[in-house]
């Protein structure tokens, strides 16, 4: 059972027309929805389950510009900024905080990494733009309030920020149907429907929606949905999971990981704590076909994502890769993916955390749960148009770093449907780089 997510009223009455669909009520379709209508196009978003049931609310609630790969470096940074100003905005409470985020090095080699991201994203952006720093082995003694392990330093924040992923989704969505987008729920979109190579609606389980233009902010659906009209959408699911504990005192305010757990001060009092780095590749029938497309990712994620074989791959096998749009679909039947947590995993990481902070070692574990992550090849999302099919806009395969950067990318995404200037340069998200011969790299981000 995926966690306590607030919820918001259903509906189900279809508009006839809008400029702009959205598959997808997560972080990234609600935010790519507020950016469109502030340009003044209609909108509708479509979700199959609840608003935020899959990743948005499933996961830890950091929203960063620590580590993250270069090449999404500026978008983080702009996604903060938004983050800092959306609840004023839309006048909700997300539960965004500016609370710092620090890495601890548990050792000389894993800060000499934090060290060489610094100095390479400093290069990148100057130094009045991101407010990382270094810390002795002190200060991370002290931003690690009650930590009872000396650490070899670490790299810190203090301009990233938490926020609450079973409240701020539904609270934007709600915010934005006030201001005008049709938000579906539950409604399934079983298809898209072309014109002459151009897009001209979608058709849902409730009937037909006519628009120019749909953005496949899908999640870990997006490969399926995209495949059955003929799009390619390089992406592999990893399962990761997270708990959540009863409201702890006196606990510490900045979020923190180590190479073993990580851990957020939640709204409610109580922690959501993780294993940091370790996840599971439920292998599917695409494991194979994208084998060489993710060799460099497997490589560099070697010794930290698990493979299992399990019933995933046989309810894949039978999918149908098309089907017909006036029959139930697999988006009606699988309303909400809500894969089961790795016990052994999450042991690891309540083990790691009561070590660390001896005085809330009498926690209680109040819930655990799991999530598929979408990852591309390259670990770096899709926010892109589809070049063959005029109207057609993919925003997918967050990697794992999606709820904080949501913002941003759903006004990258807005850029590109209204043609407007970019809000940073979209090249490095193009979904044509997996087919064009680029080189697919991962940059060391994590
Ligand atoms: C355990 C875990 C921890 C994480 N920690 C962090 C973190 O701390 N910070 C961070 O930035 N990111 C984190 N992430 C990643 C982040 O949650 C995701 O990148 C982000 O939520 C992706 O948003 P999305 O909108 O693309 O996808 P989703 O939230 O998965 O939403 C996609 C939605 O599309 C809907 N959908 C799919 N197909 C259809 C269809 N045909 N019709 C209608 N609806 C459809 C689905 O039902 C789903 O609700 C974590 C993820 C997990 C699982």
């Amino acid at each position: 059972m995926g966690p306590p997510t607030e919820r918001i009223p259903e509906d189900r009455t279809l508009p006839s027309h809008v400029d702009v669909v959205i598959v997808g009520g997560g972080v990234i379709g609600i935010s790519t929805a507020r950016a469109l209508i502030e340009k003044g196009l209609s909108v509708a978003v479509c979700e199959k389950g609840y608003i935020a049931g899959e990743q948005s609310s499933r996961n830890w609630g950091w929203c960063r510009a620590t580590h993250r790969d270069l090449r999404e470096l500026e978008l983080s940074l702009e996604s903060l900024k938004l983050w800092r100003h959306i609840d004023a905005e839309l006048g909700i409470d997300t539960g965004f905080r500016q609370c710092g985020i620090l890495y601890a090095a548990d050792d000389a080699k894993a800060l000499a990494d934090h060290e060489a991201w610094l100095a390479r994203a400093v290069a990148l952006v100057g130094r009045d733009a991101l407010d990382s720093r270094i810390v002795s082995p002190d200060e991370t003694g002290t931003l690690m309030s009650g930590a009872a392990r000396r650490f070899a330093g670490g790299i810190y924040t203090p301009s990233d920020g938490r926020a609450e992923p079973q409240r701020a989704v539904p609270a934007m969505a709600v915010a934005l149907r006030e201001r005008g987008v049709k938000v579906l729920t539950p409604c399934a979109v079983r298809g898209i429907e072309t014109n002459g190579g151009a897009i001209s609606g979608v058709v849902t389980e409730y009937g037909r929606i006519a628009c120019g233009s749909v953005v496949v902010a899908g999640g870990a659906w997006t490969r399926y949905f995209a495949g059955s009209i003929g799009v390619d959408v390089p992406q592999l699911m990893v399962r990761s999971s997270v708990m959540r504990t009863s409201p702890l005192e006196n606990g510490p305010d900045v979020s923190a990981c180590n190479q073993e757990m990580g851990y957020r001060k939640r709204l409610d009092g109580g922690y959501t704590i993780a294993n940091a780095f370790h996840s599971y590749h439920d292998i599917t029938p695409d494991s194979f076909r994208l084998f060489t497309k993710f060799l460099p990712a497997l490589k560099s994620q070697f010794g930290s994502t698990k493979l299992a074989l399990n019933a995933r791959f046989f309810e894949e096998l039978r999918r149908p890769r098309r089907w017909p749009l006036d029959r139930p679909t697999v988006f009606e039947t699988s309303r909400t993916l809500d894969p089961a947590p790795v016990e052994a995993f999450n042991k690891a990481a309540v083990t790691e955390f009561r070590a660390l902070f001896p005085a809330l070692a009498g926690l209680r574990i109040e819930q655990a749960w799991a999530g598929y992550i979408d990852v591309t090849p390259d670990a770096v999302p899709v926010i892109s148009a589809v070049d063959e099919k005029r109207g057609l806009f993919i925003a997918t395969g967050f990697s794992g770093h999606g709820f904080g950067i949501g913002p941003a990318a759903g006004r990258l995404m807005a850029d590109l449907v209204a043609n407007d200037a970019p809000l940073v340069d979209p090249r490095a998200f193009r979904l044509s780089r997996f087919f064009d011969g680029s080189k697919i790299e991962m940059d060391g981000g994590f």
